[in-house]
């Protein structure tokens, strides 16, 4: 494993791209949550869940789950390439674990 280097950032261009990775991350993870919840209280209405199956209202709730982890297993170390995938939940994490590289631009500190 490399030594993390304290000097060792993104650029601003990288920094941008995992932002957006973030805001679309983010985003995405409201709307299922949300569709979710409309899915679960409208399901025996909209008869998804009628009865003792499953299946409609299971295949809905993988179809709203399964761009998530689409989204988690796409994020990659902007540095090194190297699969962040489950590190990053809502977030990307402040640290690469692979290469150290802090997974942000370099920015002033901020009295
Ligand atoms: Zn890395």
């Amino acid at each position: 494993m490399p030594n993390p280097s304290p000097s060792h950032y993104l650029t601003p261009e990288q920094d941008r791209r995992l932002r957006r990775w973030e805001n679309c991350n983010r985003g995405y993870f409201i709307f299922a949550f949300f569709a979710l919840i409309v899915v679960l209280v409208f399901s025996s209405q909209l008869g998804l869940s009628s009865g003792d199956s499953w299946g409609p209202l299971g295949v809905l709730l993988a179809l709203l789950v399964s761009p998530i982890i689409v989204l988690q297993l796409r994020l990659a170390c902007p540095a090194c390439h190297h699969k962040i995938g489950w590190q990053a939940k809502l977030m990307a994490p402040d640290q690469c674990s692979h290469c150290g590289v802090f997974l942000r631009a370099r920015e002033k500190p901020s009295a």
